[in-house]
């Protein structure tokens, strides 16, 4: 039965291909969402419906990042390795009350309970990188010089922009900070979606040697992304040279968690009969 349900999500995949590489100066260029909640955790959108809205959003990437766990993360990173992409990143909203923090490229849960600077090194030392979510009002209280040195990236761009134009000039602020401190730190925009129709929007553009983890992993590492809003980019003006003309966003979704169950009825038929059938070590 789960299994049945399963390919039933396979095929309502199949409806959604995959965007077309885009390749510039040598780079490939990976449309990105490093921060998305998804069900059961913090999101509505189960993964094969996060998956299906990714693609129809164009996005080649996202990191699943809920608050405090990575158990969904890794169920969608399989699902998705199982559908042929998108690329997704086992990710983590690490949530204290004083600073949210994105791991993005890890393997196992980072605990929120030490110091900012502390959960940095953690993320860093299961080779992932770590990107300072909504630094506004409280949540950049926590930053300090030591953060500000090895952080990767922070989000200068985020959906919370819609409601406050002041919020803008506060991470763009923030950002300005860290890079004083490490001119390698990568600008990152992200939805923070919980499923309410906003995936991607703002979103990274990436460039990368290819659109795997590890190469998406390095680019961020290495500093070169550039955050878009609204079509509008923040970034290096080499790398922002190098876009592509902004499209037109698909419409904003209403799928909702109605659909959610069968979808995960679908993830479990998935993953466990491809488990069965294929026994790939899961990392
Ligand atoms: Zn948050
Ligand atoms: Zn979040």
């Amino acid at each position: 039965m789960l299994l049945m349900l399963g390919m039933a999500g396979g095929a309502a995949l199949d409806l959604a291909p995959a965007a077309p590489p885009r390749t510039v100066a040598g780079w490939r260029i990976v449309q990105a969402d490093f921060h998305v909640h998804a069900f059961f955790g913090d999101g509505t959108l189960s993964p094969i419906h996060l998956l299906l809205e990714a693609r129809r959003r164009g996005l080649d990437a996202i990191a699943l990042t809920n608050h405090n766990q990575t158990l969904v993360a890794r169920a969608t990173r399989a699902l998705s390795r199982a559908m042929g992409g998108p690329t997704v990143l086992v990710g983590e909203e690490i949530t204290a009350r004083r600073w949210h923090l994105i791991g993005v490229g890890i393997r196992d849960t980072v605990s929120w309970r030490q110091p900012l600077e502390a959960a940095i090194d953690a993320v860093h030392a299961q080779g992932g990188v770590a990107i300072l979510a909504h630094p506004v009002d409280i949540y950049r209280s926590a930053l300090n010089d030591a953060a500000r040195t090895t952080l990767d990236g922070t989000e200068v761009r985020h959906a919370l922009l819609d409601l406050s134009p002041r919020r803008k000039q506060e991470l763009e602020e923030v950002f300005a900070q860290v890079r004083a401190r490490h001119p390698g730190a990568a600008p990152i925009g992200s939805s923070d979606d919980h499923g309410g129709g906003g995936l991607g929007e703002p979103r990274t553009y990436v460039f990368a040697y290819d659109a795997s983890e590890e190469a998406i992993v390095e680019a961020i590492r290495a500093g070169r992304t550039v955050a878009v809003w609204h079509g509008e980019p923040y970034g290096d003006p080499a790398l922002v040279s190098l876009l592509p003309a902004p499209g037109t966003p698909p419409a904003r979704s209403a799928m909702r968690t109605a659909v959610g169950l069968l979808g995960w009825a679908g993830v479990a038929g998935l993953v466990f009969g491809r488990t069965r059938a294929v026994r790939t070590p899961a990392d």
